[in-house]
């Protein structure tokens, strides 16, 4: 079996409309086929250079290589979860958490409530572009909230369970400059099976 050396844009757990009206299909086209996709480009492009130069012996720039490539990596990893971690409303989107992260959320905040009004203040607040998160703390296996800026590929000991796409690109379609309204009905596409699954995932190590 051959393994491609390169990267390629996943394809969407749904079909581009699914996820209407927290957002609409030329919203997450957009999103989807242009941003993500840019980034998958973006990644392969640094491979390409690295590839030619140990190819022809040439020197490079390794630290902007290395900057651009985790960049680009990051935004591929961070997108692909996003998508992942959302689903049509009523049907895998929405509700609350239930299971071993319900649980989870309720120890730690008190209540699924305040869990939300958190997560919402951590994206409204979030500067510049970024993301909020919930991640496991594998230091103390908590659930906590972070602030992700671009990509983030520095959030070692957090695994990342859950992420909202916070850059203005990801709503400014549906929503121009109320990013408060985007992250409100964020909740109405929420896929908690997949975070459930993720939190599984990352207890186990
Ligand atoms: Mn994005």
């Amino acid at each position: 079996m051959t393994v491609s050396k390169m990267y390629s844009l996943p394809a969407l757990p749904y079909d581009y409309a699914a996820l209407a009206p927290a957002l609409s299909e030329e919203q997450l086209r957009l999103h989807h086929n242009k941003h993500h996709q840019a980034y998958v480009n973006g990644a392969n492009a640094v491979l390409e250079k690295l590839d030619n130069a140990r190819k022809g012996n040439i020197d490079l720039d390794m630290k902007s290589m290395l900057k651009e490539l985790a960049f680009h990596l990051g935004g591929n990893r961070m997108h692909t979860m996003f998508w992942e971690n959302m689903a049509p409303a009523g049907k895998g989107g929405g509700g609350a958490p239930e299971g071993k992260l319900g649980e989870m959320i309720v120890d730690e905040y008190g209540s699924f409530e305040r869990f939300k009004k958190e997560f919402t203040q951590a994206a409204n607040s979030t500067e510049g572009s970024g993301w909020a998160a919930l991640t496991l703390c594998l230091g103390t296996m908590r659930p906590l909230i972070m602030q992700v800026e671009k990509h983030g590929v520095n959030t070692y000991p957090f695994k990342i369970i859950m992420v909202l796409d916070v850059w203005e690109h990801a709503y400014y379609v549906d929503y121009r400059n109320d990013r408060a309204k985007y992250v409100e009905n964020f909740w109405n596409v929420v896929n908690w099976d997949t975070v459930n699954k993720r939190l599984f995932e990352a207890l186990k190590k």
